[in-house]
């Protein structure tokens, strides 16, 4: 439901990615890795059309209903986002003030109804964020943070994700409880692309590529 096709990304002058290709099917979990950087977030933003320019092209199945994938490279973020992109930045962009509740509902539709049997079902991917719903999104930690973090995207309902490093830096128990969510997601369909260098999902990836200094190796 995903293609890449040859697509290079620069800042500025800096050619970052060489003709990446790739595929993430409906259901696959894809793991990207590589060394400190070889271009991963890279990737990741390139495919949201943040900070950076890129060429080449990007092809989504934008509609649920409509297998045929179009080409997004052109689209602005907000738009990718809406047709189901839903990305984890490695920053977590947590509004640090807010509470877990506020952050969650604040990325959620319109309809009260539908956005608290949304919450209900994500919060079961991360019951230990139930009982902090009223705390601070500043207060939790860092693995908690990134629960959050990916549980609010989750909130927008997307149809494929885009997480980029989901268990760097976190505490072994909340990198179990992370890695659970992530493949009981995968259980339910959840096509993901993932950034990892620690080799967590590695193992249950459908396919695995390694990025080396902006070109990818794999298949
Ligand atoms: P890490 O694991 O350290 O996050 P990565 O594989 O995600 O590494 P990127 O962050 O995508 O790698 O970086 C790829 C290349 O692009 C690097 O050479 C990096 O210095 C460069 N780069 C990244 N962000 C910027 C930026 N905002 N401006 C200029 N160059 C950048």
């Amino acid at each position: 439901m995903l293609e890449v096709v040859k697509l290079n990304a620069f800042y500025g002058q800096a050619q970052a990615l060489f003709e990446v290709s790739l595929q993430v099917r409906a259901g696959e979990l894809v793991v990207l890795q590589g060394l400190n950087g070889a271009g991963k977030s890279t990737l990741l933003k390139a495919l949201m059309g943040l900070e950076l320019r890129s060429e080449g092209q990007i092809r989504y199945q934008s509609d649920p209903a409509d297998k045929r994938l179009v080409n997004i490279e052109r689209w602005q973020t907000h738009r990718r986002a809406r047709a189901g992109l839903g990305y984890v930045a490695e920053d977590r962009r947590l509004f640090s003030g807010l509470t877990v509740r506020e952050n969650l509902q604040i990325a959620a539709g319109p309809d009260a109804l539908h956005r608290q049997a949304t919450q209900a079902r994500v919060l079961d991917l991360f019951p230990a964020l139930k009982t902090k719903l009223n705390r601070p999104a500043a207060q939790m930690s860092g693995g908690e943070q990134q629960m959050l973090a990916i549980a609010r995207t989750l909130m927008t309902e997307p149809r494929l994700l885009l997480l980029d490093e989901p268990c760097e830096g976190i505490a072994p128990v909340l990198v179990e409880s992370i890695r659970d969510a992530l493949l009981a997601l995968k259980d339910q369909g959840m096509p993901m692309l993932v950034v990892e260098q620690n080799r967590l999902l590695a193992a249950k990836a459908d396919r695995l590529l390694v990025l080396v200094a902006g070109k990818v190796r794999g298949s």
